[in-house]
C-alpha cells in the first residue's frame, strides 16, 4: 500500500474483474515506459519489487523518442552552422556546402534506436516484465492490455502527453513537434506557431539550418512564462538570425493555395505560403484511454490527474507521475519525482519525495537560455521593496574578433538584507551547461555574498555571475 499522501482526498477505486483472465499478479506496474515510468520502475525493482511496465510505444517516451534527445541532435547541428559564421574569424578558409537533412535524419534514427535498445536491456537487466500495448484501469488492482488483465498492490500511472493541434479549419495541414522528427528533409519556407519552449527551438534549427522561418505568437511575444530580460533578448536575439517574429496573431484558419500553405490570422492578416507549418501550442495528458473512472482516479478538466507533494492520486494505491500531472513538464523531473517514490514505497525512505522548488531549466535556443528560481516580476509580487537585482550585458569574447556579436545578459534576483539569490537567469552561449551547478547553491540557499567571495573561472561568461555590482 502506498503511504497516505498529505493533501489529497482518498477514496477506494470502484470496478470488476467480472469476465477477466488475469494473467499474473505484480508488487507494482507502471502505465508508460517514459522517463518517469521507467526511473520508477527500476528504483523500485532494485529495491526488490516484482515490477511490470506497459508500454505501448517505443521504450523511453516522449524524451528520447520525440523530445530531449533528437531534439539536442538538431540543436548540435544547428550549433554547427552558427560556429561555421565565426569560422573566417578564426583562421578557417572554410566553404560548406549546404546540409544533408536526410543524412542527420538516419544517423539521429540510428541512435534513438540504439537508446531504445539500452532501455530494453536495462529493464532487462532487473527483470522488470514489458508488456507491450495499450493500458486501461478495470479496477484500482488491475490494468487490462488487450485481452489480459494483470493485477498488482500498486499502479504508476506515467503516460505523459501528446501534441495539442488547433481545432480551426484545416489544422490537420500542419504538423506537431511529433511531425518535425518525421521531416524526410529541410522545408524551405516554414512557420511555427506558438510561443514556448518548443516554438523557440525547433524556430532556431530550422532558422540555423537554412529554412526561411516565421513564428507567430498570439499574444507580445515568446516565452511569456521567463524572466522579461530573457524574453526581450530572445526575441532580438531570433530577430537578428533573420527569424520574423511577429506577435498578436490568433490563427484562425490554414488554406492550401497553388503557392504553399497559408495562414489565416482571426484579424484577417494572412502569412505565407510556407511549404510547412508547425503547430506549438503546448501538450495535453494522455490519460482519454486509461479509464481512470474504472479506478476512480480523479482528473482535472483538462485530463491531468492531479498529485499531491507525494506523487498520490486520491486513490490509496496509485500514484502518477510525470507530464500526465501537469507539474513541470521536464524529463529530469519526471525521473527525479520516479526514483524518489519508489525510495519511498519499497525503499524505506518514510519522507522521500520531490521538492517542486528551484528547478532549472533551459530552453535550448541560439543562443541558449538557462534559469532557476523567480523572474523578477514574481519576486516582486512576493517581496516587494525586499527584492534587489544584478544585471550584467556583455559581449562574449568568442565574438572579439569579428563582426558579427551574439549578446549575453545575466540578471540574479536577491530578497532580503542577506540578498539571498531566489532568481538566476542567463541569455548567452554557454547557458546551457552553465546553470546546472548555480542551481545547486541556489537550492542550498546561497547569496550574493557567496557569489561574490567564489573566485572567478577566467575568461568564461559564467565567472559574471560571481563579479556582478
Ligand atoms: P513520456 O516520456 O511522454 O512517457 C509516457 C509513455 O507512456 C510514452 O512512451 C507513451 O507511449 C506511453 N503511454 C501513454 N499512454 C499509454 C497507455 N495507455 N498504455 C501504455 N503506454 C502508454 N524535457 C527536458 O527536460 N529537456 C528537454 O530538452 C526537453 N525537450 C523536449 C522537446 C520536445 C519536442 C518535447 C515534446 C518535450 C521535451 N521535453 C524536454 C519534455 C520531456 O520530453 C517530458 O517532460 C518527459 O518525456 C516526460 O516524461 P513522462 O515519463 O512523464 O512521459
Ligand atoms: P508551452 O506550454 O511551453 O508553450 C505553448 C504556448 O503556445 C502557450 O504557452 C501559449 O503561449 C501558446 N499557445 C497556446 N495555444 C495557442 C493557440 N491556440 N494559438 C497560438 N498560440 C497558442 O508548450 P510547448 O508545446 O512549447 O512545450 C510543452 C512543454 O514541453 C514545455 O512547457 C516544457 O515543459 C516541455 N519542453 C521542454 C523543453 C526543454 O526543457 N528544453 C523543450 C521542449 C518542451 P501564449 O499564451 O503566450 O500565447
Amino acid at each position: 500500500m502506498l503511504s497516505q499522501g498529505k493533501s489529497m482526498p482518498r477514496v477506494n477505486g470502484a470496478g470488476s474483474l467480472a469476465g477477466a483472465r488475469v494473467k499474473k499478479k505484480f508488487d507494482l506496474i507502471v502505465i508508460g515506459g517514459g522517463s518517469g515510468g521507467l526511473a520508477h520502475a527500476q528504483r523500485a525493482a532494485e529495491h526488490g519489487a516484482d515490477v511490470a511496465v506497459i508500454e505501448n510505444g517505443p521504450l523511453g517516451g516522449t524524451c528520447v523518442n520525440l523530445g530531449c534527445v533528437p531534439k539536442k541532435v538538431m540543436w548540435y547541428s544547428a550549433s554547427h552552422a552558427h560556429s561555421a559564421r565565426l569560422a573566417a574569424d578564426y583562421g578557417f578558409d572554410l566553404t560548406v556546402n549546404g546540409h544533408d537533412w536526410s543524412a542527420l535524419k538516419q544517423r539521429r534514427d540510428a541512435y534513438v534506436a540504439r537508446l531504445n535498445d539500452i532501455y530494453q536491456k536495462n529493464l532487462d537487466k532487473r527483470n522488470i516484465e514489458l508488456i507491450r500495448g495499450t493500458g486501461h484501469f478495470v479496477n484500482k488492482n488491475s490494468i487490462r492490455v488487450e485481452s489480459d488483465d494483470y493485477r498488482a498492490d500498486n499502479i504508476l500511472i506515467a503516460t505523459g502527453g501528446r501534441p495539442i493541434m488547433p481545432r480551426i479549419h484545416g489544422a490537420e495541414m500542419g504538423i506537431s513537434s511529433d511531425g518535425f522528427f518525421e521531416l524526410p528533409d529541410r522545408p524551405e519556407r516554414v512557420v511555427l506557431v506558438g510561443s514556448g519552449y518548443i516554438a523557440v527551438e525547433l524556430s532556431g534549427i530550422f532558422n540555423a539550418l537554412g529554412s526561411d522561418t516565421t513564428v507567430l505568437v498570439r499574444k507580445d511575444g515568446v516565452l511569456r512564462s521567463f524572466d522579461q530580460m530573457l524574453r526581450d533578448e530572445q526575441h532580438k536575439a531570433m530577430q537578428r538570425d533573420g527569424i520574423q517574429l511577429e506577435t498578436g496573431v490568433v490563427p484562425h484558419a490554414l488554406e492550401r493555395t497553388s503557392a504553399g500553405l497559408k495562414l489565416i490570422a482571426e484579424d484577417g492578416r494572412e502569412f505565407g505560403a510556407f511549404d510547412s507549418i508547425v503547430w506549438a501550442v503546448g501538450r495535453a495528458p494522455n490519460t482519454e484511454h486509461l479509464q481512470l473512472e474504472a479506478a476512480g482516479v480523479q482528473a482535472d478538466g483538462y485530463g491531468f490527474v492531479p498529485v499531491d507533494d507525494y506523487q498520490a492520486t486520491n486513490v490509496d494505491n496509485i500514484s502518477a507521475l510525470g507530464d500526465v500531472t501537469g507539474r513541470e513538464a521536464l524529463t529530469p523531473v519526471a525521473i527525479a519525482a520516479g526514483r524518489r517514490l519508489a525510495d519511498r514505497l519499497y525503499g524505506g525512505m518514510a519522507d522521500r519525495h520531490l521538492e517542486y522548488r528551484f528547478i532549472p531549466t533551459v530552453v535550448f535556443a541560439h543562443p541558449p537560455i538557462g534559469t532557476v528560481g523567480k523572474t523578477e516580476a514574481e519576486a516582486r509580487a512576493e517581496f516587494g521593496d525586499d527584492v534587489r537585482v544584478y544585471e550584467s550585458r556583455f559581449t562574449p569574447m568568442l565574438y572579439a574578433l569579428g563582426k558579427h556579436k551574439e549578446p549575453s545578459a545575466m540578471k540574479l534576483v536577491t530578497i532580503g538584507p542577506e540578498e539571498k539569490i531566489v532568481g538566476c537567469h542567463v541569455v548567452g552561449d554557454g547557458a546551457d551547461e552553465m546553470m546546472q551547478g548555480f542551481a545547486v547553491a541556489i537550492r542550498m540557499g546561497a547569496t550574493k555574498k557567496d557569489f561574490d567571495d567564489t573566485v572567478a573561472i577566467h575568461p568564461t561568461s559564467a565567472e559574471e555571475f560571481v563579479t556582478m555590482r
